[in-house]
């Protein structure tokens, strides 16, 4: 992105780099210079081949460009996902109930968890048994702006503990938590330095990760992957795809290192920072939207992810080809 405050947004980066690698994971904004659309090959249906085995019996596997740092991974078969809808998801755009549905399908039972994509986090693990390859959204509920329209961590951190307090939403350390927002509401670093991130926290006594997803509406250039996607619920609007791409990063990222100490690299990144905004191939649909998958009855646009195995790689399913952008 283009940066109308100079020196002063370089300092800004750098001292959200350094604060992001102490406590929390950020997907950052995506790089122009590999903005998609450059390589448009069709590929059929969208999807690849036929799902192939995960690796079982070797829970850290190395040597693959990414590095396992000693701590856990979430091993939940599936990995339950809740949601909480904060601001007001009664609007306008793509704030609409229509997102909800998209993303609920998305994550819900026959989409994501299971697919060929995301058996490519089988491919990591910890010291007792591997990723399971398996999520599945679980229960959802709602904040109309409980802690108003400027967020910051600290109120992020409030809005979850109030479900899980009250017990709107089980306290579930084995679980991911997704925040999302609608594109009125204003987080600190969001659509300026991030596109999304993930924590954890001590909430209601138990380790309880979550992510921060904003709709990327807020900010079209910097995180959404393109104006019409395969999945936008009005005309000329990304927000829903964006928020599935951001939420697709995110998720998986929380699974290999939910407690920001088991799998990233040298430099920190984790197994979706590599193939950040990465699509590989894609196809494109009659309405101009391009996809790189097909499952739970829809196309969706996500970006690869590494794959911790055969030297490492991004790719769109477990043993498929590896891709570059
Ligand atoms: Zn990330």
């Amino acid at each position: 992105m283009k940066s109308p405050l100079g020196k002063m947004r370089y300092a800004l980066a750098f001292l959200f780099i350094m604060l992001a690698a102490n406590f929390l994971a950020a997907q950052t904004i995506r790089d122009n210079h590999a903005a998609p659309g450059e390589k448009m090959v069709p590929n059929g249906d969208g999807t690849a081949a036929a799902v192939a085995a995960g690796p079982t019996g070797q829970a850290v596997v190395t040597g693959n460009g990414i590095n396992y740092n000693g701590g856990p991974v979430l091993k939940g078969n599936p990995v339950p996902v809740y949601i909480i809808w904060y601001g007001n998801w009664n609007g306008t755009g793509s704030n609409t109930q229509t997102t909800i549905n998209l993303i609920e399908t998305f994550l819900g039972a026959n989409a994501l968890g299971g697919s060929g994509y995301e058996r490519i986090n089988t491919t990591y693990g910890d010291t007792t048994g591997n990723v399971s390859g398996n999520l599945l959204f679980t229960k959802e509920v709602r904040d109309t702006g409980s802690q108003g329209t400027r967020l910051r961590n600290s109120r992020i951190s409030a809005a979850i503990s109030a479900q899980l307090t009250s017990g709107a939403l089980p306290t579930d350390p084995n679980g991911v938590y997704i925040f999302a927002t609608s594109s009125d509401v204003k987080e600190s670093g969001f659509c300026t330095q991030f596109c999304g991130f993930h924590t954890r926290q001590t909430l209601n006594g138990q380790d309880i990760k979550w992510a921060f997803i904003g709709n990327t509406d807020q900010c079209p250039s910097g995180c959404e992957i393109q104006a019409t996607g395969p999945n936008s619920p009005a005309a000329g609007v990304g927000g829903a795809d964006g928020m599935i791409n951001v939420i697709t990063h995110e998720t998986e990222e929380t699974i290999t290192d939910p407690d920001l100490n088991a799998w990233f690299d040298a430099s920190g990144a984790e197994d979706a920072d590599k193939c950040n905004f990465k699509f590989g191939p894609t196809s494109t649909a009659a309405n101009g939207a391009r996809f790189n998958q097909t499952f739970g009855g829809h196309n969706w646009m996500i970006q690869m992810e590494w794959e911790n195995s055969r030297g490492g790689g991004c790719d769109q399913t477990l043993g498929g080809p590896f891709f570059t952008n």
